[in-house]
């Protein structure tokens, strides 16, 4: 008897043409899916009529789905329909809980495969800001603004000493305090930016000084899912914004 299966896929960072060929074969095959808040939902459209599509999101500060109940729809979804996808909005192993997930269904004798998607961050490109640049910035630091405890990451004070470029996932709430934590640290005029619903057509960008975003972000309304991006790649917008 074959195993069961289960692709967790990557549905990229919003934009559904920003899948990847893979990902988007599979989802025509699909027999079951397990969709999150950030996979893009018109996604769900290319799967074949019949396909059982299950949200399992967690929307910030709201209503949730337990990581226990994702598990069990997993392994109740792959023993029904022989395998089961679960969607990702961005990368599924980058602040996605998705190698959790992977582990989960091998244990319990579901064959796991993973299939990368382009993370949100890298969205930031569409505005015109590198995460590297030469001369600019030689490395990225990828930080959860919202560790488990609810606490601010220990190495964004350490990626503020480097001359990274610094990307914080999921620090909307943190804004003041990522703030200032750069202008106690003598960096408050660092170029800073944050982009909001990347590579959707109702996305939203904002750039200043590090210590000015957070009245930015208020001023712009600016919510989830947003990502900030800090370090001296974000002047490079101002340069590839074209000149009609
Ligand atoms: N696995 C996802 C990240 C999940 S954590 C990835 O690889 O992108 C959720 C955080 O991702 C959000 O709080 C936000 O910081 C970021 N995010 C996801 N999609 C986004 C988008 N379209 N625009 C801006 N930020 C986004």
């Amino acid at each position: 008897m074959t195993r069961p299966e289960l692709y967790i896929i990557g549905a990229g960072p919003g934009d559904p043409e920003l899948i990847t060929m893979k990902g988007y074969r599979l989802l025509r095959q699909a027999k079951a899916v397990l969709y999150d808040n950030l996979a893009n939902k018109e996604l769900l459209a290319v799967t074949p009529a019949g396909c059982e599509k299950i949200y399992v999101g967690k929307q910030p500060y709201g209503k949730y789905t337990p990581q226990e109940t994702i598990h069990a729809l997993i392994r109740e979804k792959a023993f029904e329909h022989g395998s089961v996808i679960r969607l990702k909005g961005g990368d599924p192993f980058i602040f996605g809980r998705g190698f959790e997930e992977m582990l989960y269904a091998r244990a319990e004798g579901i064959d796991a495969y993973y299939v990368p998607g382009i993370t949100s961050m890298q969205a930031s490109g569409m505005e015109n800001v590198p995460l590297t640049h030469r001369s600019v910035s030689e490395s990225v630091w990828m930080v959860t603004g919202t560790k488990k405890d609810g606490s601010l990451s220990d190495d964004l004070r350490l990626a503020i000493q480097s001359r990274a470029t610094v990307v914080i996932y999921m620090g909307m709430k943190k804004l003041a305090e990522i703030s200032e934590t750069y202008l106690s640290s003598g960096n408050g005029e660092m170029p800073a930016a944050i982009v909001q619903h990347a590579s959707l057509p109702n996305k939203k960008f904002i750039s200043g000084k590090v210590k000015d975003l957070p009245a930015m972000a208020t001023a712009s309304k600016l919510t989830h899912p947003a990502l900030i991006i800090i370090g001296r790649v974000v002047e490079l917008h101002f340069s590839g914004e074209s000149k009609e």
